[in-house]
């Protein structure tokens, strides 16, 4: 059953294999992030639907991400705090990440915003070097 925002993505507007070319995933991004009215939506409801999909399963751009983000997104989702302490009052505790870091990019996919560009960008920064190094961690030394 189609959901209601579903009815507003851009996507379904479209050719479909801008989505699924390796030729087009700057367009199809751009399209997602500053074009779609439900990206955050979208995000959410891909991370739930892949849950139990395989890392190397996750086709396509979906919400702006490439299959290989959408897993760094969720894997850093399971190593984040647990529940109790992420419903602190805001203003509790470390005051928040700025804006331009992985943190507030998620604190903006939490709040149900569309991240601003300094967050994507971070984002994709942190993709890369999970891609590099298989971890969202910079490494520290030892
Ligand atoms: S954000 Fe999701 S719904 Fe919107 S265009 Fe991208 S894939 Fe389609
Ligand atoms: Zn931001």
């Amino acid at each position: 059953m189609e959901r209601e925002w579903e009815l507003q993505a851009t996507c379904r507007h479209e050719d479909p294999d801008l989505w699924f070319s390796k030729r087009s995933v700057a367009e199809a991004k751009r399209i997602c992030l500053e074009v779609c009215p439900v990206q955050v939506q979208c995000l959410e409801a891909v991370l739930a639907r892949e849950s139990q999909t395989a890392d190397t399963m996750r086709a396509g751009i979906i919400a702006g991400l490439t299959g290989a983000q959408r897993a760094a997104l969720a894997a850093e989702r399971r190593e984040q705090v647990p529940v109790e302490k992420r419903q602190a009052p805001p203003g509790a505790g470390r005051p928040p990440a700025p804006c331009g870091t992985r943190s507030a990019y998620n604190r903006h996919i939490r709040k149900g915003e569309k991240p601003c560009r300094p967050c994507n960008e971070a984002n994709n920064a942190a993709y890369a070097l999970y891609r590099a190094t298989g971890s969202t961690k910079v490494a520290t030394g030892r």
